[in-house]
């Protein structure tokens, strides 16, 4: 189990390495990016580039200049407007931070291999990894419960579904 440096989990408003389980890369698929006004740590205020993922079950993220640089290199596009459906590898790694050194997120120079993106059933919504679960095995795991692919919404609604059933 990666250790969480307190500092991380200030701005949960935000992704950071504490959404990576176990330190584990993560795959999402880029929504759209757009500037807006975030509250850092101590109430400072500050206009950032944010990325939103269409994976709605995990936080936007603040685009620093490094990440920025790398979706540039992975899509082939300076333009925000170009990212969009593209999928992205985010890892942990450290940085210096004031004499500190924090764990921070990057992006990998290309997409993990086992990342085509894979749709609710029921809604079309793209699975997202749970938990120790990626979304691979997610998606297999609802397929053997419910018997068809399904997203963590519609897999709950299923489940509560399921156990009202049962009752009678
Ligand atoms: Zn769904």
């Amino acid at each position: 189990m990666s250790k969480t440096h307190w500092k991380q989990m200030v701005n949960m408003d935000y992704i950071g390495a504490y959404a990576l389980t176990d330190g584990k890369d993560l795959t999402l698929t880029i929504d759209h990016v757009v500037r807006e006004m975030v509250t850092g740590n101590g109430g400072k205020k500050e206009q950032c580039m944010v990325l939103y993922f269409k994976e709605r079950d995990y936080k936007p993220m603040i685009l620093n200049r490094t990440n920025a640089k790398s979706i540039t290199n992975l899509c082939n596009s300076p333009y925000i407007e170009d990212w969009s459906g593209h999928r992205i590898t985010l890892y942990v790694t450290t940085t210096r931070l004031g004499g500190d050194t924090v764990e921070c997120l990057r992006i990998r120079p290309t997409v993990a291999e086992t990342s085509a993106p894979i749709h609710c059933e029921n809604c079309g919504q793209i699975i997202a990894g749970v938990g120790k679960m990626s979304a691979a095995e997610f998606a297999q795991n609802t397929k053997q419960k419910f018997g068809k692919v399904l997203c963590m919404d519609c897999a709950m609604a299923e489940k509560a579904k399921a156990e009202k059933g049962g009752d009678k």
